[in-house]
């Protein structure tokens, strides 16, 4: 048979033993730091019916136009792996009939995530998100408690790098207006326009702020700006949101061309970008998105919420050398074994050191002494066991000091308490 080479579909890839030490801090941080906030972890599937993310990311986003992956099942179900979080948060929420709950409820998430990009460098068609969503809340103090977790949680990883872009995209009140505006902008310079954006245009003209090729981001500049659309309560929410971040000392900056990709926003959005200079890769992104939960069949309620790119995370926590834990802990003890009785009496031997929460290494399947105290040389660790044919008919156990190579037989059932003793020194 001839051999084929499989390898893992394009744009995805696999994470190595030696690359789980970043997700592992990453999520630990974030977990002390959401459990603090109150927020409860939700899961929901990784696939959903196309039709939720038809209704909440919007048809003419750059997902559903064409990043999602879709599938029908044999039973004719037409689902979809999840491009984003927030809609299943949000199904889930009126399916299970949250909002009988004392609110805001706060839910957070992680998980992969699904979209058909362009891999390039912290762009991938399988990644991983962190996410938050507080719902059933309009007030601003829950947009400047969202901004800020994001703001602390970058600190807390390592990273000062990043800057708050904030916007208010308005409601469905002030936004035909500025709509209006806009298509009346970009009426007499559609030619300048890039291919995408020329269609953008006659479907949802809020995209063209959002497009990074040059020509388009060009034209961007001398646009309308939706903060001079808001109405007045837009723009009081707007201005109490910037003065609890003030207040907070979180720095941002007012980006009157941030727009967000989905549809589902309305008011305050934000990014938080690297401060180099034209950076568009952005770390955590969210906003407000009063209408999302009505548009899915629940009642009228107001909710906010944000997700943080865990891989751009861990390319950022490499590019900035930040120290991150090793996976496993340091290993303080290597029990090497010898023929077949000692091997037999080694499980439950091994056992007992993690019982006595003492970290202790083995390698169960080799026989030779001396690549086994090879590899405790390699470990680092202080104390090598030696138990070999002898050791194991009399009932004992060698110690070895690793760093004096001093030995000394032990009873085997005081081990132990031994290690633990000189462990202790
Ligand atoms: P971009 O403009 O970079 O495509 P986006 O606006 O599509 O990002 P969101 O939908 O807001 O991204 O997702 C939130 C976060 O998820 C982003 O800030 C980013 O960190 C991460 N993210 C989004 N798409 C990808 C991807 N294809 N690969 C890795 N991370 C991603
Ligand atoms: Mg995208």
């Amino acid at each position: 048979m001839a051999k084929v080479k499989l390898q893992s579909p394009k744009g995805m890839r696999d994470i190595l033993p030696e690359d789980q030490r970043y997700f592992k801090y990453i999520l630990k941080k974030s977990d002390q730091l959401l459990d603090y906030y109150g927020f409860e972890r939700i899961d929901t599937p990784m696939v959903e019916s196309v039709e939720l993310f038809l209704r909440s990311v919007g048809e003419s986003s750059d997902i559903m136009e064409k990043e999602i992956y879709t599938l029908k099942t044999k039973g004719g179900d037409m689902l979809a792996l999840r491009p984003e979080g927030t809609a299943g948060v949000v199904r889930a929420y009126i399916e299970n009939g949250m909002n009988v709950r004392p609110h805001p409820v706060k839910l957070s998430y992680w998980g992969p995530m699904f979209r058909h990009d362009q891999p390039q460098h912290g762009r991938y068609r399988q990644f991983y998100q962190i996410g938050v969503e507080t719902i059933g809340d309009s007030s601003e103090a829950v947009d400047a408690e969202l901004i800020f977790l994001g703001y602390k949680l970058l600190d807390m990883l390592g990273l000062d790098n990043y800057n708050v872009h904030i916007n208010s995209l308005g409601d469905s009140y002030c936004r035909p207006g500025y709509l209006k505006a806009l298509k009346d902008y970009y009426k007499n310079r559609s030619k300048k326009l890039c291919v995408n954006c020329k269609n953008r245009l006659k479907i949802n003209i809020l995209r063209l702020l959002d497009c990074k090729e040059a020509e388009c981001v060009e034209l961007s500049k001398e646009a309308p700006q939706t903060v001079d659309f808001l109405d007045d309560e837009c723009k009081s929410h707007f201005k109490h949101v910037l003065e609890f971040l003030d207040e907070a000392k979180v720095p941002y900056i007012l980006n009157p061309r941030l727009v967000r990709g989905l549809d589902y926003y309305t008011r305050t959005v934000f990014e938080f970008l690297p401060d180099e200079e034209n950076s568009q890769a952005s770390v955590i992104a969210g906003g407000r998105y009063d209408k999302l939960i009505e548009v899915l069949g629940g009642s009228k309620t107001p909710a906010a919420g944000w997700a943080m790119g865990i891989d751009r995370v861990v390319l950022a926590l490499k590019e900035k050398n930040v120290n991150v834990p090793e996976g496993l802990p340091k290993p303080k003890v290597f029990l090497v074994q010898l023929g077949e009785a000692a091997k037999r009496k080694s499980i439950n031997l091994y056992e007992s050191f993690r019982k006595a929460g003492i970290e202790a290494k083995s390698s169960i399947g080799r026989d030779s002494i001396k690549s086994q105290l090879r590899i405790a040389n390699r470990l680092g660790v202080r104390l090598a066991l030696i138990f070999g044919q002898k050791e194991a008919l009399d009932g004992t156990i060698i110690l070895r000091e690793m760093d004096t190579g001093v030995q000394e037989t032990i009873p085997l059932e005081k081990i132990v308490d031994e290690v633990k003793k000189r462990l202790k020194n």
